[in-house]
């Protein structure tokens, strides 16, 4: 677990030719709608919350590189590997740093370009673009209204016994009205319940790294799918062995 990291600010005054990054590396997506495909993750530094449950390393790196080092690993990576059109922005949290440029550019360069973020942080982005997808995982009670209109999923890390019976999903944290794409936290859940087919919505078992706890979050994620109709989705890449 990595919950002790420190939280970081959003560092917009740079021009997003150069961002602190974790690691690039080539693996198959584990988790939310590309589940399962080969990607390309750009792992960005730091993130401005400090969930107590997070399993990933994004503070032991001091890599800044511009654009082009990136561009060059990512063809490293690949190297011998078919064309890989997938690339996830990943973090800590993506929208900490401007991200502009890299996405224009992977956009242009024809790649698909998946950025899982928090919900909580907002930069400006070619939002109109059928190949970008943002996937929210809401771990806060509100969420930045202006990124709320261009979320393409949420996913949710469910928890035993931190459920809100009335809609499965996680206690305290930011629900989306799917239909009109505000965010209704504050009126409670029950706004989004009727639209979720417009908005899918995965439900993911928090991994306590305990096996019978992980169990019990994985039945719950079980019975929340098949009662409120979301999608089920595990954390593939553990299962597997892959980062
Ligand atoms: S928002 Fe995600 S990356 Fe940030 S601390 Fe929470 S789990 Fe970790």
């Amino acid at each position: 677990m990595f919950g002790n990291n420190p939280p970081r600010k959003q560092e917009l005054e740079h021009d997003g030719q150069s961002l602190w990054v974790q690691e690039i590396f080539y693996t198959l997506q584990g988790e939310g709608p590309f589940a399962g495909h080969p990607a390309v993750f750009v792992r960005l530094c730091g993130c401005n919350l400090t969930c107590y449950f997070c399993d990933t390393d994004f503070e032991s790196s001091d890599w800044r590189p511009n654009l082009n080092e990136i561009a060059e690993t990512m063809t490293e990576v690949t190297k011998g590997k078919p064309p890989c059109k997938l690339v996830v922005i990943t973090g800590g949290e993506p929208f900490r740093q401007n991200i502009a440029p890299l996405v224009e550019r992977l956009l242009a360069g024809g790649h698909v370009v998946q950025i899982e973020s928090n919900g909580t942080l907002f930069v400006d982005l070619p939002w109109g673009n059928k190949d970008l997808h943002v996937i929210v995982s809401p771990k806060t009670g509100q969420l930045d209204a202006r990124l709320v209109p261009h979320i393409s999923a949420l996913k949710y890390v469910l928890k035993a016994g931190e459920i809100d019976d009335r809609d499965g999903l996680p206690r305290g944290v930011a629900r989306v009205n799917a239909k009109t794409m505000t965010d209704v936290s504050e009126r409670g859940p029950e706004g989004r319940l009727e639209n979720h087919d417009f908005l899918p919505i995965y439900v993911m078992p928090m991994d306590e790294q305990n096996g019978e706890r992980n169990d019990v979050n994985r039945a719950a994620c079980r019975d929340a799918a098949l009662k409120f109709g979301y999608r089920l989705t595990l954390q593939m890449h553990k299962l597997i062995d892959v980062r």
